[in-house]
């Protein structure tokens, strides 16, 4: 695919002309070149937004939705062709992408709804020559960083409820996959996005961040990624006091209590698991198991694990993917090392594949009984582990899962209310899944708790981070 820069409406390159490769995961082949973005793209990128957001702040509600809307059905004619990009830069499986591009559809959807139902109040005055007015303005130009796992829609979950709410925005996509957000910025273009109201840079992040941070025409980020890059945007979102969003990273607990039928509950956590090789923030990865229950979980995860196909994305038959990087590889291998000298059991994988000439493919791998001080428990993995545990009792189960720095997703397997309701309750989690590992979706909030980071995107007040509070007393 081509890649440019969006700045102003415009297709650009760097204003220096320099690039960087884009490399496919499956096989280290290359894809294309992206452009580089400069200090100088950058403050042009915020200069388009700020000229570009009065108007779009003054652009009626209805208006405003009705674009929405047309960009929800702009990205669908175009979900194969997203689709694709998200898949050869990522490595995730065609048929997760494409899952990926509905889910995206769909938030623009929704945030189109939500466009038209920002709400104010009225507090009755003390005298009938009084009235308070409580109302909400788009906050002003917004900047997002986010992380190449679900390369579209992270970028999407800032675009469409910044739009909603009135706010223009500068994104940058993950370097190594932005070809997906590039094409959205061109549906919303063609779906009558004025020019202005979104630009999108790419390249590394260090001279965009230092910009946009250092800027005070920008009002707010909204960060997806690991826990140290978020706090290190905290800290120079004080500078200019911008308004900050953090999604950051997560280390999902499972508690799969003794009433569940062992070998279900070992497919539905297996399929969780291995979903995009477990690079995903919500991605369940410390299975709490009653003890009860314990070795047939065991034996049969093992099965669901081994019977996985790994390959390239593009694959129809391929279950799982590459991972994205050869950091990530090593950083994976280096969680496995440790885990193995603290004599952890692996019960399968443990390694990287070698049925692949490139590519960065690891094996999906099992781990019993890590005890709590191996680094993979309180590290997030963010690969294809699975770790499984024992647990006693309810209150050993929540003890042992709240374990963590993490807050983000948290799971739960029974068949019964009663076990469900007290261990959602005690779970220190901002997202609970009760027989199910669906995290997310438009109509419903996610983000976290603890270090996962604070903020929530999607759901009935998707909007509410990108809108400021005005109260206006009148007095007649
Ligand atoms: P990372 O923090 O290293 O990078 C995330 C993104 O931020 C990348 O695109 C990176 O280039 C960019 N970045 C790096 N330094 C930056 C800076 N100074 N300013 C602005 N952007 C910068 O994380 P990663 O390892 O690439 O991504 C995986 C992490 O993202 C995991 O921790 C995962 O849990 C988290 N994540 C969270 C969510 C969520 O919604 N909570 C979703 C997906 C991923």
């Amino acid at each position: 695919m081509t890649y440019f820069q969006f700045i102003a409406g415009a297709e650009t390159a760097a204003s220096d002309g320099g690039t960087y490769d884009i490399l496919n995961p499956a096989d280290t082949g290359r894809l294309g070149t992206a452009p580089q973005a400069t200090r100088k793209d950058t403050r042009q990128a915020i200069a388009a937004a700020a000229d570009a957001f009065p108007g779009w702040a003054a652009t009626d509600p209805w208006k405003r939705s009705a674009i929405l809307r047309r960009a929800a059905a702009e990205v669908a004619s175009r979900s194969a062709e997203i689709a694709t990009a998200i898949t050869r830069e990522s490595g995730k499986p065609l048929a997760q992408a494409r899952g990926e591009v509905t889910q995206t559809v769909e938030l623009f959807d929704w945030c189109a709804d939500e466009a038209r139902r920002v709400y104010g109040r009225i507090v009755p005055g003390r005298s009938a020559a009084t009235q308070h007015q409580i109302l909400y303005e788009p906050v002003g130009v917004v900047a997002a960083f986010t992380a190449w796992n679900f390369p579209v829609l992270l970028m999407s979950r800032k675009i469409a409820p910044a739009l909603a709410a009135g706010c223009s925005i500068v994104c940058r996509p993950a370097d190594e996959a932005p070809g997906g957000a590039l094409i959205v910025a061109q549906c919303l273009r063609d779906a009558g996005v004025p020019r202005g109201v979104v630009n999108v840079l790419t390249g590394l992040p260090q001279d965009i961040s230092e910009e946009v941070m250092a800027d005070p025409r920008v009002r707010k980020i909204s960060f997806t990624g690991s826990i140290p890059v978020g706090r290190m945007l905290a800290r120079a979102a004080a500078d200019t006091l911008k308004r900050v969003t953090l999604e950051l990273g997560g280390h999902a607990p499972v508690i799969v209590h003794e009433d569940v039928d062992a070998a279900w509950a070992a497919r539905q956590s297996a399929t969780g698991k291995f979903r995009n090789a477990g690079q995903v923030c919500a991605s369940p990865t410390r299975f709490l198991v009653h003890e009860s229950c314990f070795d047939a979980y065991v034996q049969a995860f093992v099965a669901e694990a081994e019977g996985l196909t790994l390959g390239d994305g593009m694959n129809d038959a391929t279950d799982m993917g590459p991972l994205i990087n050869m950091k990530r590889l090593q950083a994976v291998e280096e969680l496995i090392r440790d885990a193995r000298e603290r004599s952890a059991t692996i019960a399968t994988g443990g390694r990287r594949s070698t049925r692949f000439q490139g590519g960065y493919y690891y094996e999906p791998t099992v781990i019993v009984d890590a005890p709590e001080d191996a680094r993979v428990m309180q590290e997030e993995p963010f690969g294809p582990i699975a770790l499984i545990n024992r647990f006693t009792d309810v209150e050993d189960g929540i003890r042992r899962a709240n374990q963590t720095e993490f807050g983000l997703a948290a799971y739960v397997l029974t068949g019964s209310l009663e076990r469900a309701q007290r261990t959602a309750a005690g779970l220190e989690a901002g997202v609970v899944g009760v027989n199910s590992f669906v995290a997310s979706a438009a109509e419903t909030p996610f983000g976290g708790v603890k270090q996962s980071g604070y903020g929530r995107e999607g759901g009935p007040g998707a909007l509410d981070d990108y809108l400021s509070t005005k109260y206006v007393n009148l007095s007649f």
